[in-house]
């Protein structure tokens, strides 16, 4: 067994090897920069590149690469050996400072939503401090944002590290006027829980669809689907467990707390959970994290798949985003506190996350919006597309009785004076008992459940940070107004929950029932990723974003018609691909079974069998139906294909793509999958979901 307390951040310039081999006032120059945000000086830049460099060819590394987060959702990374001419037809080892701080990838083929023309292609890349660099497969890689020429965000990272400061701006007006002056930062932390799928290599190489789309586009119910629930939480099966240590030891090396691991609802389904860390650490982790899934599952003779929903009938995966606010000092902001004083803290941190999530449930909604979340939510499956808050009743009662101005009845332990009173701790077992909720409060933290597996998680990460620094702000300009601290603290808890409870529900989120009355309580229900995307350029949205500094308008838009135009991008491709195995193999091999029974049933009536009542002869029949059927719902999926390319908007197009083109998808997909049921299982040219998901053993 290996020592994983050696094994951890091997592979990373963490702040034990910063220490080990930065000279003292170098090492202090950056952490300056690390924490502050401070200029980091070319001599300083120097000295840690070299340093990094010596350590990272200690460790094998040969290149070194700017690792950055483009709109494309996965990470992107071009590598330079540190190769240069040592003048005498030799070479040395070199990285300077600038090479570590900046970079110019030359980046048009990134989509940048018309944010730069071809000519002015170059975009550039700036170390993030705060992210430490690490080694993967023999390069140095710096985890960098990435910009336009003249300033404007490419990435993913780059907004999520604005929407953190501007929380931490917000976060820390409340903490002075409640006193606090030991804080020097806030910054929010997430844990994000990633559900994959595992099946046999060979099954995904002889799957087009899986292998063009990510998921399957046909395939008929399996008899044991996921119905036994035996998988949930059951023993690994030896080539997972083996994979899962792999990973675990892959993820450790980069630092990445890997922690939790078991299997999933759905059969060949797992999740993987690491130890929270500060948003965009945990972000860069979790992007890390879905690539080593891929990688090592190779290794394994396996193949990983991270779709929302790869296949139908079977539970997707999603991507719990645990959420919470925490200050250097080491307090969360979202943990019920001892004294009187905390407490009144903690429940208008808690208010402003209600009113955040209530007043931006659109925005919110949109950035957990794909054409993959699309199976997910609003979907008959977790969560709904609704967004609601669960607190747990006990939360709520005392909310409950805020508003009303009522006595908090539990055992005495809390009196509505807002400020006098104590309130109980919340074990985990009494707030988490909800699964259905997207939105719930499980004890310190929240759990935005809507996100899907293939996220990356800045996007709704965003949002959360820039909507609870709006609202933290509104209340700080309040407060900071205030003749009496205590009386206006108190009200305005009370206010803002009783003007925003409508987004409480603590019930069964899938039930018909919450649907209507959701309704009633006029929240959202935005049922797929085209209604919901265009939330994220809703007036109301723009102008939070602009005033946080987090996006400008133009950001906004261009991030708009990259994710619409991936929408749009993504179902064609499904669309082509499900056309293509059509053509290429369901129908040849249809054709080829028919061949057989008409054969047979020639045959039969050479013998004086009356064909009708033979066994073939009705199977022909409805094969021969279905065939029909088949071909005119291929012609249709072809005209939809056809009829998209002329809407030019963008927002019409993916309106179109959801109405027009996926709904004839579904419409293909039934007589197809009705078609494998019939067709002999050796004709039929894929593997079956039975076979796929009992792939691994
Ligand atoms: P469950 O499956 O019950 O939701 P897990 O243990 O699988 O719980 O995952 C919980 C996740 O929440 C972990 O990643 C954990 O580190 C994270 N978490 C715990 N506290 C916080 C916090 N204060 N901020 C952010 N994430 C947190
Ligand atoms: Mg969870």
């Amino acid at each position: 067994m290996k020592d994983i307390t050696t094994i951890f951040g091997s592979m990373v310039f963490n702040d034990v090897a910063m220490q080990a081999r930065l000279p003292k006032d170098v090492y202090k120059a950056l952490k300056k920069t690390m924490s502050h945000g401070t200029h980091l000086e070319l001599d300083v830049a120097n000295a840690v590149a070299n340093a990094m460099k010596e350590w990272a060819i200690e460790k094998g590394a040969t290149h070194f690469t700017h690792w950055f987060q483009p709109m494309t959702g996965v990470t992107a990374e071009k590598h330079d050996s540190f190769i240069m001419p040592s003048g005498d037809g030799g070479a040395v080892m070199d990285f300077s400072g600038k090479e570590l701080v900046k970079g110019e990838p030359d980046a048009s083929s990134f989509p940048s939503g018309g944010l730069r023309c071809t000519f002015e292609a170059r975009g550039y890349t700036v170390w993030d401090t705060t992210s430490y660099a690490f080694i993967k497969d023999g390069t140095l890689c710096i985890p960098t944002a990435f910009c336009s020429y003249s300033g404007e965000a490419l990435d993913k990272k780059t907004p999520l590290l604005r929407s953190m400061e501007a929380v931490n701006k917000q976060a820390l007006r409340i903490l002075r006027l409640f006193g606090n002056k030991t804080a020097q930062k806030v910054v929010t932390t997430v844990g994000p829980e990633q559900e994959y799928f595992l099946i046999d290599e060979q099954m995904y190489l002889s799957r087009p669809d899986l292998m063009y789309t990510g998921r399957t586009l046909f395939g008929a119910k399996p008899s044991k689907g996921q119905k036994m629930e035996a998988h949930y939480f059951g023993s690994l099966k030896p080539r997972v467990s083996a994979y899962m240590k792999e990973l675990d030891e892959e993820l450790w090396k980069l630092g990445v707390y890997a922690k939790t691991k078991h299997n999933e609802t759905a059969p060949a389904q797992h999740e993987l959970a690491p130890i929270f860390g500060t948003a965009n650490v945990a972000c860069d982790h979790n992007q890390l994290t879905m690539e080593m899934m891929k990688v090592v599952a190779v290794r394994h003779g396996l193949s990983c798949l991270l779709h929302e929903k790869p296949f139908a009938g079977i539970s997707g995966s999603g991507k719990h985003n645990n959420w919470s606010i925490i200050t250097d000092t080491g307090v969360n902001l979202l943990e019920a506190g001892d004294t009187p004083s905390q407490n009144a803290q903690f429940l208008l941190f808690l208010t402003a996350v209600i009113k955040a999530v209530n007043e931006y449930q659109d925005s919110l909604r949109a950035s957990a919006s794909s054409a993959g979340n699309d199976h997910r939510l609003g979907a008959n499956e977790a969560p709904p597309a609704i967004i609601s808050m669960f607190l747990g009743d006990e939360l709520t009662e005392i909310l409950e009785a805020i508003d009303a101005g009522a006595e908090y009845k539990d055992k005495g332990r809390f009196n509505v004076e807002v400020g006098v009173s104590v309130l109980p701790h919340f074990p985990k077992d009494s707030t988490d008992r909800n699964r259905t909720s997207p939105f719930a409060f499980t004890g310190n933290r929240f759990e935005f459940r809507m996100l899907g597996s293939a996220f990356s998680i800045a996007g709704p990460n965003i949002v959360l940070n820039t909507a609870v620094a709006e609202v933290l702000g509104q209340f700080a300009d309040e407060l900071e107004k205030a003749n009496d601290f205590k009386k206006a603290l108190a009200g305005l808890i009370k206010k803002t929950y009783n003007e925003n409870k409508r987004i409480i529900f603590n019930g069964n989120n899938y039930s018909d029932e919450w649907a209507t009355e959701a309704k009633k309580r006029g929240l959202s229900n935005l049922a797929s990723a085209a209604d919901a995307l265009p939330a994220f350029v809703s007036q109301k949205s723009v102008s939070l974003f602009a005033k946080h500094n987090v996006f400008s308008q133009v950001e906004m838009q261009s991030r708009f018609e990259i994710m619409m135009d991936n929408y749009c991008k993504t179902l064609n491709i499904e669309a082509l691909t499900m056309i293509e195995m059509t053509k290429g193999l369901i129908i040849p091999a249809v054709i080829e079974y028919q061949n057989e029974l008409v054969l047979l049933l020639e045959r039969k009536k050479n013998c004086g069998v009356v064909a009708e009542n033979v066994m073939e002869g009705r199977l022909l029949a409805k094969i021969s139906k279905l065939s029909s059927s088949l071909i005119k719902k291929l012609d249709a999926l072809e005209k939809a294909i056809s009829d998209a390319k002329t809407k030019g908007d963008i927002t019409a197009r993916g309106k179109f793509y959801r109405s027009g083109v996926f709904a004839k998808m579904n419409e293909l997909r039934v007589v197809v999958d009705e078609l494998e049921t019939l067709v002999g299982k050796n004709y039929w040219p894929l593997p079956s979901y039975g076979e796929i998901l009992t792939s691994v053993i």
